[in-house]
């Protein structure tokens, strides 16, 4: 093994410089330093806690360069950043030399069109919606902290920015901040760089009012980050200011420090789910009119059916219709939705049927597909025929009437039953909801 000495970290470094590139290098290991290395075990000390974290992200590289260069195979590298006193009085010193840009740039302004009047509400999102507009009429005297959580598209950001447009509306001196959890880090790590003093990072949080911090789960993983998150939050909420964050993971599973995520715990979390097939046809059918353009019901009915869990994608399908619609100057009739979104129809295939939705309910609880549609009661058939009936409506664009008529001339007040019961039960049993999930990507994938 090498006696490490002077030259063992230049000696290293020069290694590393291979095995990264330029700017990596640069930013990362030219302003590092090897704290210790006996026996297997090296620690390597980042200029700091945001330079660590990178490190840690790459340990596999780093270590097999370090490997090669040591000739040790068994070489075991960790991480280290700079104690909280040694980075203060290094931030101290460098404040008087460079100032960084002020924090109001790097906001993202609210977007003046994400509102409450164009969110549409249904029983996906009620609740949620109607946490955050509680949240934007009273600051801080309902829920703090607010947490959003649902799956990717289905309107997080949306409720965020009309939370803030409702708030300045109302108050128009508050002082609102909305940031995603990517741009906090960016933030924290640009006024490092340059030489800037966390305190003064920290200042500027303190004095906002209500504090909108999107896509938490950005987060995960990134120690420091967290831990100045957790300081931003510590100091807002004994002010008693709002904080509202979002998040696609469940809060209570997602991997953040014990103590950040006890914080969220601390107020209300709302759930979003997935916009059930009226919602999305109102959706749609709003997003139409606010670009000055009816289109047929038909049209809406289709896109509804076909894009069934991402709002986003489901709007995307609208755009791309009224582009080719002017550029070719035609009317939005089903050949020219057909042609406009082509690649995704693909993706998505036909709309899923009733039929197969029978076919696929009858095989999954070992029913005869006959029984979908016969007079028996028996629990064993009733309870999957109401599954299949629930699963008609989610993903077909059948009526209540033409629901009920393929399931042997049942009436619609049988199928809203169906729905209702099924719809509560999923919202009881995860296990349950986690079936009908699963089988409904089996349906969507043997159209
Ligand atoms: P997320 O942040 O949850 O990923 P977004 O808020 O960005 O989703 O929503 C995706 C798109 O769908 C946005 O254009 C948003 O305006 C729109 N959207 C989502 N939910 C609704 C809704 N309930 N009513 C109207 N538009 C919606
Ligand atoms: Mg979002």
């Amino acid at each position: 093994m090498v006696e490490p000495n002077q030259n063992t970290w230049p000696q290293l470094q020069a290694k590393l410089s291979v095995a990264f590139n330029e700017s990596e290098f640069e930013t990362y290991f030219k302003n590092a330093s090897l704290k210790k290395w006996e026996g297997h075990q090296m620690v390597l000390e980042a200029r700091d806690p945001f330079r660590r974290d990178w490190m840690l992200g790459q340990s596999d590289r780093i270590q097999k360069a370090l490997r090669e260069a040591s000739q040790d195979a068994d070489l075991l590298v960790s991480f280290m950043a700079p104690s909280e006193e040694t980075l203060q009085t290094k931030w101290v010193v460098a404040e008087k030399l460079v100032m960084p840009a002020p924090l109001e740039d790097r906001l993202t302004p609210l977007a003046p069109n994400l509102r409450f009047e164009n969110f549409v509400v249904g029983s996906s999102n009620r609740f949620a919606a109607a946490a955050c507009q509680a949240v934007a009429e009273n600051p801080a005297k309902t829920y703090n902290p607010l947490v959003l959580y649902g799956g990717v598209g289905l309107g997080k950001t949306h409720l965020l920015n009309a939370i803030g447009n409702l708030a300045l509306e109302k108050s128009p001196d508050l002082k609102i901040v909305f940031i995603t959890s990517e741009n906090f880090m960016n933030e924290m790590i640009s006024v490092l760089r340059s030489g800037g003093d966390m305190k003064l990072f920290r200042d500027k949080f303190r004095k906002v009012d209500i504090l909108l911090i999107d896509d938490i789960q950005f987060m995960v993983g990134k120690e420091s980050t967290q831990e100045e998150f957790f300081h931003t939050f510590n100091d807002l909420h004994s002010q008693g200011k709002q904080i509202v964050a979002t998040c696609d993971i469940p809060p209570r599973e997602i991997k953040l420090d014990e103590r950040l995520r006890n914080r969220f715990e601390w107020g209300l979390v709302a759930d979003i789910g997935s916009p059930d097939f009226e919602t999305r046809v109102a959706i749609l059918r709003k997003k139409s009119e606010s670009l000055g353009k009816p289109v047929p019901q038909e049209i809406l009915e289709f896109l509804s059916s076909t894009f069934t869990n991402n709002i986003r994608e489901l709007e995307g399908s609208l755009l791309k219709i009224f582009a080719l619609s002017s550029i070719l100057n035609r009317e939005i009739d089903r050949a020219l939705v057909e042609e406009a979104l082509r690649d995704a129809l693909k993706v998505h295939s036909k709309p899923v049927s009733v039929d197969s939705i029978q076919e696929a309910v009858a095989q999954r609880y070992r029913m005869k597909l006959t029984d979908m549609k016969a007079r028996k009661r028996t629990d064993a058939v009733a309870f999957p025929r109401q599954i299949a009936m629930y699963l008609s409506r989610e993903l077909t664009s059948s009526s209540l009437p033409e629901i009920g008529s393929a399931f042997g001339g049942r009436d619609h007040t049988t199928v809203i039953h169906a729905i209702h019961k099924i719809e509560k039960k999923m919202k009881d049993d995860p296990q349950f909801s986690g079936d009908i999930e699963s089988l409904v990507q089996e349906i969507k994938g043997m159209r």
